[in-house]
C-alpha cells in the first residue's frame, strides 16, 4: 500500500467540517497505516488558537467521532500545528510558508503540500492567488488544492471562481470535492455495470423503462437557514450530487478505468442532457417547500418559520425532476430525480426499473407481474437488491415477487470508510477520478441555471408545500404518472 507523505494545510481549521469530517478521516487513514508517519497538518483560521488548543480539539473530535481503540491519539495529534491567519494579509502567507518549510525539515517531507479549503467560498479565490504570489506553492514536490462545495452559485460565479483558482493551480492540481463520489456504493455503480455480464447488455432503452434516484433527508435547514435561502435544493443537491449519479449511471463504458477516460464519458452524458428551460420547466420539474409536520412523532416547524429564513421565502427544499438524455442509448428513458429536506426517511437509493415482458403468461390468475427492479442502496444502508418474480409456494402456482439482497453490513460486517477518508487518500495519491472536473461543472451549472432562472422570476408560482415527514408534494407523483410510472417506495421494510 502506498503511504503518502505530505503537509496538509486546512483553511478553516476551527470550523464544523474540519471537526466532524476532516480530523476523523485523517486519523482513520493514520490508524489504518495508509498515511506515512512523515506527515503534518497545519490548521489555519482567524482565532488565536495555539498548537496545544488545536491538538485538544483534534483529540476531542476523534473521541466523539471514531469508535474503537484510540490509544495512539496523542502520538497522532502531535502532528498538528496551528497558525492564526488573515486570508488577505501577505504576511500570513509568509508565516505559513516558513512553518511548512520547518515542518518539511522536521518530518522529512519532500515538498508535497495539500491546501484544503474548508471555509466560506468567497475566500477560495483570494487564498489560491496569495498562495501562488507569496511562493507557498513553489516547492520541490507536488501541490494540490482541495475545494469544498458550493463551487459557485450559478455558471457565472462558478466560472469566476474557476478562473481565479486556475491562475494559481493547473486543472490537474485541483480536487473539487463532491462527497457523494467518495461513497462506497456510488463507486460501486461502475463495478455493478462494468464487471457483470448480466447487466451491461440490458443497460439501455431497449430493456430499461426508467431510472429513479432519491436522496431524502429528515433534517430541516437547522442553523444553515442563511446559506440555504440563497441556495435551495436545486443548487445544493441537484447541480452536484444528483447529476453526478446520473452521469455515472448513464455513461458509456470507458475504454479504461482511468481518470480521463471516465470523466470524458461522464461529460458526454451531461452534454446529451436535454436542456429544460422556459415553459418546459414546469413540465419537467417540481419544486416543493416543507410545511409543518411530524418527524418521528415530533412536531417540527415549516421552512418559513425556521431561523434566518424569510417568512415569505420561495426557496425550494424539495426538487423532483425528469431528465432526458438524448443519445442512442437512452432516448426515451426518463431519469427521475428527487431530493429534499424533512422527508419521511433519510435515504439515498437508485432504482432501475426494467421494461415489462412482451406478454404475461400468468395473467389467467389475474396476476400482474411485479416489475424487475435493480436497487442500489447508497445510504444509510449499502448494498444491491434485485426484485424478481418467483413461483408462489404450494400447488396453486402463480407468482410472487422475491427480492435478492446483498448488504455490505449484513454480509461481512465490513465498516465502509467515510467518503472524506477515501477522497483525502485519493488526493494524496494524485487520483482525481472521484472529483469533479471543471467541464462537468460548466455543463451542470448551465443546465441548472436554465431552471432557476424560471423559478426565480417573481411572477412564477410558489413552490408546492408538503407536510414535513412525507415524500414531498403530490405533484412529484404526477410527474411520473404522465409516463405511466410511479415512485417505488424507498422505505427499508417495504418490498420494493
Ligand atoms: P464554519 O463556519 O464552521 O467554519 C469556517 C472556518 O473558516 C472557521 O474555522 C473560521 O475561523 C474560518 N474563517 C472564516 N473567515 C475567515 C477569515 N477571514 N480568515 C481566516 N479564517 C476564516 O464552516 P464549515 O461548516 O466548516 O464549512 C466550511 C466549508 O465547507 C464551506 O465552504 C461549506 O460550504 C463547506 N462544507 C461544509 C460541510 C459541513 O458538513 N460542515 C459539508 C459540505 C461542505
Amino acid at each position: 500500500m502506498e503511504k503518502p507523505s505530505t503537509v496538509i494545510v486546512i483553511f478553516g481549521a476551527t470550523g464544523d467540517l474540519a471537526k466532524r469530517k476532516l480530523y476523523p478521516s485523517i486519523y482513520n487513514l493514520y490508524k489504518k497505516g495508509q498515511l506515512s508517519k512523515k506527515f503534518a497538518v497545519v490548521g489555519v483560521a482567524r482565532r488565536a488558537w495555539t498548537n496545544e488548543i488545536i491538538r485538544e480539539n483534534v483529540s476531542a473530535s476523534i473521541k466523539s467521532e471514531v469508535e474503537g481503540d484510540i490509544s495512539d491519539l496523542d502520538e497522532f495529534s502531535n502532528h498538528f500545528y496551528y497558525l492564526p491567519f488573515d486570508v488577505t494579509s501577505k504576511s500570513s502567507y509568509h508565516d505559513l510558508d516558513n512553518l511548512i518549510n520547518s515542518l518539511e525539515d522536521e518530518y522529512d517531507i519532500q515538498g508535497n503540500r495539500i491546501f484544503y479549503m474548508a471555509m466560506a467560498p468567497e475566500f477560495f479565490g483570494t487564498i489560491a492567488l496569495n498562495l501562488k504570489t507569496e511562493g507557498v506553492t513553489n516547492t520541490k514536490g507536488w501541490t494540490r488544492l482541495v475545494i469544498e462545495k458550493p463551487f459557485g452559485h450559478n455558471y457565472d460565479s462558478a466560472k469566476k471562481l474557476n478562473d481565479e483558482i486556475r491562475e494559481a493551480f493547473t486543472e490537474d492540481e485541483i480536487y473539487r470535492i463532491d462527497h457523494y463520489l467518495g461513497k462506497e456504493m456510488v463507486q460501486n455503480i461502475e463495478v455493478i455495470r462494468f464487471a457483470n455480464a448480466i447487466f451491461e447488455p440490458l443497460w439501455n432503452n431497449r430493456y430499461i423503462s426508467n431510472v429513479q434516484i432519491t436522496s431524502s433527508e429528515t433534517l430541516g435547514v437547522e442553523d444553515r437557514g442563511g446559506y440555504y435561502e440563497n441556495s435551495g435544493a436545486l443548487r445544493d443537491m441537484v447541480q452536484n450530487h444528483m447529476l453526478q449519479m446520473v452521469s455515472l449511471l448513464a455513461m458509456d463504458p470507458p475504454i479504461r478505468l482511468t481518470t480521463d477516460e471516465i470523466r470524458s464519458e461522464k461529460i458526454k452524458v451531461l452534454r446529451a442532457l436535454r436542456t429544460i428551460k422556459g415553459d418546459k420547466v414546469e413540465k419537467y420539474f417540481v419544486r416543493g417547500q416543507y410545511g409543518p409536520g411530524k418527524i418521528n412523532n415530533n412536531e417540527v416547524p415549516g421552512y418559513r418559520s425556521e431561523d434566518k429564513v424569510n417568512p415569505d421565502s420561495n426557496t425550494e427544499t424539495f426538487v423532483a425532476g425528469k431528465l432526458m438524455i438524448d443519445n442512442h442509448r437512452w432516448a426515451g428513458v426518463p431519469f427521475y430525480i428527487r431530493t429534499g429536506k424533512r422527508m419521511k426517511e433519510k435515504s439515498t437509493k437508485i432504482v432501475i426499473q426494467f421494461k415489462e415482458l412482451p406478454m404475461n403468461l400468468y395473467y389467467k390468475n389475474k396476476e400482474t407481474l411485479h416489475s424487475n427492479l435493480l436497487i442500489i442502496h447508497i445510504q444509510p444502508d449499502e448494498g444491491i437488491s434485485l426484485t424478481l418474480n418467483g413461483k408462489k409456494l404450494g400447488p396453486t402456482g402463480g407468482t410472487v415477487p422475491v427480492r435478492l439482497d446483498y448488504r455490505n453490513d449484513g454480509i461481512d460486517g465490513f465498516n465502509t470508510p467515510e467518503a472524506y477518508e477515501r477522497l483525502l487518500y485519493d488526493c494524496m495519491l494524485g487520483d482525481a477520478t472521484n472529483f469533479a472536473h471543471w467541464d462537468e461543472l460548466d455543463l451542470s451549472w448551465n443546465f441548472i441555471d436554465a431552471i432557476s432562472e424560471v423559478w426565480e422570476k417573481k411572477s412564477k408560482k410558489e413552490p408546492f408545500l408538503y407536510p414535513s415527514g412525507t415524500m414531498g408534494p403530490n405533484e412529484s407523483e404526477d410527474l411520473l404518472q404522465e409516463n405511466g410510472h410511479k415512485w417505488w417506495p424507498i422505505t427499508k421494510y417495504e418490498l420494493e
